[in-house]
């Protein structure tokens, strides 16, 4: 009866793991007692959302006729691997939110990333904000959570001694005597696809997205050398590893056939030809392109599946702007807008209190840049552009002057326009942890009041 509605649940949820699990189990290429560990390198391999897990089918119910004694061992394991699932851990949370704003890409002044505690620890739940205040960490405390994310780093400087004496240091002691994890995305989470600045686009429904300022000096080209019979798998790895995305296109590669040479000296262990003598190998010259920040990754992948012992490999920095990655956002409205409707619906968007503006000089409103928080250096390459508005949360008064004629400018404040970088944070989490409990603060944690 029991065995019946496990097979009807696994019926409908067909999983690849399980397949795979039961493959191996089946042929014996496992003995059971691995079955866990295999099972959570699947899932960190995979980054599966943990509430898949939570409905894995027993494995041993596509093996026809087995003994109690077998069943019963599996069914210790399989309850093993459902208490593994539901068990995620800090730095499980914190990889996901790094996979999607990877900390190389932040700014060189900021400190993004870790501000306190110990990843191991199992989340209890995650409470998001903008920035970390007491009354965060108290909301955190009384929901019994033990992760806070923010976008604005807690720390930014050094401490000689944590006394209480201002509001950041009160937070550290808070923090760790209450065993609670403080992480920060800032101008990684600026500078990321899909980050803060396509979050304030998608709130004002624009199209056609793309970064208003991409990332210089941030690509690096690799060229290797590989005999033609390992080609793909060396370059599946290095596009496993992260090589190989241009735009929205993935895999991309340049191959082209030759003949490398060497002469293998006393003491080598060369893959073929003969140790003292001149050897002609018909080689791949593979060539793809990859952020300069994982090269490292990249680099062990390489030597790690390259048949050589001593591969050839060159990276070479690229002059190319990186698309994907940058600061501000520039998009298009599908129709266009009058200068005062577009103000009136950033200032409803964004719950403005007080929006400030340059002069209207009767201009429609069509093609938009945006940069949240202090975005003002970027009201240049706004003009440039040809943008009708740029919307930042500050301007200086002098940055005013001189641009009526150029552009429309829209201030609407630095906390209101990165309010909704919390719903960043919370779809990650959702997507991938389904099962965490995660709420975004309801603190308001502007310190800027209007009257
Ligand atoms: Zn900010």
């Amino acid at each position: 009866m029991q065995t019946t509605a496990i097979r009807t649940v696994a019926n409908s949820l067909p999983q690849n793991e399980v397949i795979l699990l039961t493959l191996l189990i089946s042929k014996r290429y496992i003995p059971y007692t691995e079955l866990w560990k295999i099972f959570g390198f699947i899932r960190q391999m995979t980054f599966l959302p943990a509430k898949k897990h939570a409905f894995l089918p027993m494995p041993v119910i596509f093996l026809p006729k087995i003994s109690d004694f077998i069943y019963h061992i599996l069914t210790f394991y399989y309850l093993c691997i459902q208490i593994l699932c539901f068990i995620m851990k800090i730095k499980e949370i914190v990889s996901a939110l790094e996979r999607f704003a990877p900390l190389p890409l932040q700014d060189g002044f900021d400190n993004a990333g870790l501000q306190i505690g110990l990843t191991d620890a199992e989340a209890t739940g995650a409470l998001l904000c903008l920035d970390v205040t007491e009354a965060v960490l108290d909301e955190a405390i009384a929901l019994g959570y033990n992760l806070v994310i923010a976008h604005h780093p807690l720390l930014f400087k050094g401490y000689k001694s944590i006394t209480g004496r201002d509001y950041v240091e009160r937070c550290i002691l808070k923090a760790i005597k209450n065993d609670i994890v403080v992480y920060a995305a800032h101008t990684n989470l600026d500078n990321a696809w899909g980050g803060v600045n396509f979050k304030m686009a998608e709130k004002l429904g624009l199209k056609n997205l793309r970064v208003l300022e991409p990332k210089e000096n941030a690509l690096l080209k690799l060229v290797t050398f590989v005999p033609v019979a390992q080609a793909s798998e060396v370059r599946n790895a290095l596009f496993s590893a992260g090589c190989g995305c241009i735009g929205n296109y993935d895999s991309c590669s340049y191959n082209v056939e030759g003949k490398g040479t060497f002469r293998a000296q006393e003491g080598t262990h060369p893959y073929c030809g003969t140790i003292g003598e001149l050897h002609t190998e018909s080689e791949v010259r593979l060539e793809t392109i990859l952020p300069a920040y994982r090269k490292a990754e990249v680099l062990q992948a390489l030597l790690a599946v390259h048949p050589y012992e001593e591969p050839a490999f060159d990276f070479y920095p690229l002059q190319n702007t990186w698309q994907q990655a940058g600061a501000g956002v520039i998009g298009e409205l599908s129709e266009p807008e009058t200068e005062l409707d577009f103000l009136k619906k950033v200032k409803k968007t964004f719950e403005v209190e007080c929006l400030r503006h340059n002069k209207l000089m009767g201009r429609e409103i069509q093609k938009v840049a945006l940069c949240g928080g202090a975005g003002a250096f970027l009201m240049p390459l706004a003009i440039r552009q040809g943008a009708d508005v740029f919307i930042t949360g500050e301007i200086k008064y002098h940055e005013y002057f001189g641009h009526e004629g150029d552009i429309l400018l829209a201030e609407i404040g630095h906390y209101e326009s990165e309010q909704y970088t919390k719903e960043i944070f919370y779809t990650i989490i959702r997507e991938l942890f389904p099962s965490l409990e995660v709420q975004q603060t309801k603190v308001n944690t502007n310190p800027i009041k209007y009257m």
